[in-house]
């Protein structure tokens, strides 16, 4: 019979709480792994971590610096330096996130693990897959990997929005700058226009001689009055709108000789930029969260991926119905799934958020324009409610300045929040 004096029962009974407890607490401090450090995967890696410090938060990324595309325009116009666009991670290490410089390459979501090109592989109780867009290769004859380095897209930034800017600086004075528009969903619904107009900007006042043709796949917009009267009145020698129904759609390409082809007419390019269909980043393949669309369906309250439990969706890579793909969307969106994972966790019911959007453009340097929605669950799809709208039609070119400014303002604003 033993014979516990109550001095060893009560260090026995301590050694077995603790024992009980250490997997309750090892329970208490989930693993949430975070793929991609843009801004959707920083936004919610650091609310993640504010929200609840004991999370063990991963954050995945594979550049040691990060390049932002909004105001990556102006880089093109030669309005700024590529350096204005690049971020570090080093202020989000300090968060107490662990940030592993790494390519996501495969996601078991059975054994509920991460692979990467590089170490072992990341367990997680709940993932998010933030990584943005991937160009869709198969999706314009003649548009390879090999052909964006002569065309370049320039739709994801650093080394391709470099190249572009050195073609336009390159170019002779009359020569002819060509860029094809790709059709809906893409990457940033204004800025191939925000684009347009800063490429004709420079051409305006550098090159006077040439001229830009916008090939476009659609027939309407993102602030199209806004930026068709802006145009008329600031670039009409300068730029040059071709629809889709007067012969706009890019069919094929060809490399060799700068040529884009439309159903109607091929148009050599001096210089051309080439903004190719695309689709959610690769890893949303290879973890199985992306339908046959090639974009990521969600729930609309969690960010949930409808195809795979536990893994959770963010940004660009998302069908999340009425929001735009945007980096402000990005971070509004990351903020909601962070919440609703802390809730989830918790074992606790996520709440029905309502998300904003604001995209500004510039049109020239003093010259910015702004769309802005907010949107809600409506049976399941984030649906737009009232509460938004476009900058007024007519306004004074002091409004036109206040709202450039306000670009600025939220560049720095939103930056800061992200990577500062
Ligand atoms: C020219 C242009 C202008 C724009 N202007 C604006 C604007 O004015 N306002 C605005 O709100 N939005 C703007 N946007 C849109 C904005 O850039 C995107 O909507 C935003 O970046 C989306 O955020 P994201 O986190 O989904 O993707 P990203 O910001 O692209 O981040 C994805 C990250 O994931 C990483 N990644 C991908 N796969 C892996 C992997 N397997 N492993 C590890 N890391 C991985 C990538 O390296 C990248 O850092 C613009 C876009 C363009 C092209």
């Amino acid at each position: 019979m033993s014979s516990f004096t109550r001095r060893e029962f009560l260090a026995t009974t301590a050694a077995a709480a603790s024992l009980i407890a250490a997997p309750a607490i090892a329970q208490a401090a989930p693993r949430v792994v975070v793929v991609g450090g843009g801004f959707a995967g920083t936004s919610a890696a650091r609310a993640l971590k504010k929200a609840d410090p004991r999370i063990a938060v991963t954050l995945v990324e594979t550049s040691r610096t990060f390049t932002a595309c909004p105001f990556s325009n102006g880089v093109i116009g030669g309005l700024r330096d590529l350096k204005a666009q690049q971020f570090g991670y080093d202020k989000v290490a300090a968060d107490g996130i662990q940030v592993a410089f790494a390519t996501a390459t495969g996601v078991d979501a059975q054994a509920r693990t991460v692979a990467l090109d590089s170490g072992s592989p990341l367990p997680y109780d709940r993932l998010v897959l933030a990584p943005g867009i991937d160009i869709r290769w198969d999706g314009l004859p003649g548009y390879t990997e090999a052909a964006a380095e002569k065309m370049p897209h320039a739709w994801r930034a650093g080394e391709q929005t470099t190249l572009l800017r050195r073609q336009l600086e390159a170019m002779e004075d009359g020569g002819v700058v060509v860029m094809a528009c790709p059709a809906n969903p893409f990457r940033c619904p204004p800025g191939p226009y925000e684009r347009a107009s800063l490429i004709a900007h420079y051409l305006k006042t550098r090159k006077p001689r040439s001229k830009l043709i916008v090939l476009d796949a659609k027939d309407q917009f993102s602030k199209q009055r806004l930026f068709q009267n802006a145009w008329q009145a600031l670039y009409p020698d300068h730029l040059e709108w071709v629809s889709l129904s007067k012969g706009g759609k890019v069919t094929s390409v060809d490399p060799a000789t700068n040529t884009l082809v439309t159903d109607f007419a091929s148009h050599k390019a001096a210089v051309a930029n080439v903004i190719p269909p695309q689709k959610a980043g690769r890893i949303a393949q290879a973890a199985g969260v992306a339908d046959r669309s090639g974009w990521c369906p969600i729930d609309p309250v969690t960010f949930e991926s409808k195809l795979q439990p536990n893994i959770h969706v963010l940004g660009d890579a998302t069908i999340a119905g009425a929001m735009p793909k945007s980096a402000f969307t990005a971070n509004a969106q990351a903020k909601v799934c962070a919440a609703a994972i802390v809730k989830l966790l918790a074992g606790e019911k996520p709440s029905e958020p309502k998300l904003i959007n604001t995209c500004y453009s510039l049109i020239a340097p003093n010259y910015g324009i702004t769309v802005a929605g907010v949107y809600h669950p409506v049976n399941g799809v984030l649906t737009e409610i009232p509460g938004g709208g476009v900058s007024p039609v007519d306004a004074p070119a002091s409004f036109r300045a206040q709202e450039a400014m306000f670009a600025e303002g939220w560049f720095n604003t939103i930056t800061s929040e992200v990577f500062g």
